[in-house]
């Protein structure tokens, strides 16, 4: 029986982020790791990462929304 509940446990961590993978100093060097922090739902990185790593976008999306406007006007 633990085997199987180990068996689900590892297979759920291959499938979801249940750590963030947030990556933390250079690959190349050895006190590289992942941030670790709980993830939010369906989501790769802790709450902090998910707001660098999605900033960019909603940032593009702004920009040609406004350039949009710009256009129209
Ligand atoms: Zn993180």
């Amino acid at each position: 029986m633990s085997i199987i509940k180990n068996y689900f446990k590892q297979n759920k961590v291959v499938h979801t982020f249940e750590t963030c993978q947030w990556p933390n100093g250079d690959p190349q060097d050895k006190d590289f790791h992942f941030c670790g922090d709980k993830t939010l739902i369906n989501k790769p990185y802790c709450k902090k990462h998910c707001d660098v790593a999605y900033v960019d976008e909603k940032d593009l999306k702004k920009d040609k929304e406004s350039h949009k406007h710009l256009i129209a006007a």
